[in-house]
C-alpha cells in the first residue's frame, strides 16, 4: 500500500502542473510539450481525419478531455495563449491538425486566444449551438472534431470574425522552430 506522503506528493505534483506530464521542466515560458502526443494520432503531417476513441480520451488529461469532448470553457485570463504573442503556429492539441497562425491572432481583451482567421477552410468545422440560451456557432478542429470554442461576428477586418478559442485545445509551435525543423529536413 502506498505512503499517504507519498500519495499526496504526486496528487500535489498533478494538480500543480495540469497537463503537464514532466513537473521538472516546468516554467515561467509556454511549455511546447504539455500536450504534445496526448493520442497516438496526433500528427502535424498528416491531414487525414481521424477519430479518437472514448477510450484513448480517457487515458488523456482530464481537462482536455472537459473542452475537446464535453464542450467545456476554460476560465477566462487563465489560458496559457490568451496573452501570447509570439510569432507561429497553433495546432490542435488532440490531434496536431494547423488551426491558426499568429498573424491571424489579434488582442481581443476577452480572456481567451483570439483570432480572425483560420489557416484554411479545412482547418474548422462550424455548428449552430443554441445552448444556456445563446444563438451561438461553435468551432470544432477540421481534423478530429474536438471542440475549440465559438466564432462571434465581433471580430476586426478583414474577416469582422472572432473565433475565441480555449488554449487547453491548442498546441503552439514557433516559427523559429518550425523553421529549424525544416531546414534539418533539407
Ligand atoms: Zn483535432
Amino acid at each position: 500500500m502506498m505512503q499517504p506522503l507519498i500519495f499526496f506528493t504526486i496528487l500535489f505534483s498533478f494538480i500543480a502542473t495540469g497537463c503537464n506530464n514532466s513537473p521538472a521542466k516546468q516554467s515561467n515560458s509556454v511549455n511546447m510539450d504539455s500536450n504534445k502526443k496526448v493520442h497516438p494520432v496526433f500528427s502535424k503531417t498528416d491531414t487525414a481525419k481521424v477519430d479518437i476513441s472514448n477510450e484513448e480520451w480517457k487515458r488523456s488529461c482530464r481537462q482536455m478531455y472537459n473542452i475537446a469532448r464535453e464542450k467545456g470553457t476554460e476560465r477566462a485570463f487563465t489560458g496559457k495563449f490568451w496573452d501570447h504573442k509570439e510569432g507561429g503556429t497553433y495546432y490542435c492539441a488532440a490531434c496536431g491538425n494547423p488551426l491558426f497562425n499568429s498573424n491571424g491572432k489579434f488582442d481581443s481583451n476577452c480572456g481567451w486566444p483570439s483570432f480572425f482567421e483560420p489557416i484554411s477552410k479545412s482547418s474548422i468545422i462550424y455548428a449552430p449551438d443554441n445552448t444556456y440560451g445563446m444563438k451561438r456557432t461553435e468551432v470544432m478542429c477540421g481534423k478530429c472534431r474536438s471542440h475549440l470554442g465559438h466564432v462571434f461576428d465581433d471580430g476586426p477586418p478583414p474577416t469582422g470574425l472572432r473565433y475565441c478559442i480555449n488554449s487547453v485545445i491548442l498546441d503552439f509551435e514557433k516559427a523559429a522552430e518550425a523553421k529549424e525543423k525544416f531546414d534539418k529536413k533539407q
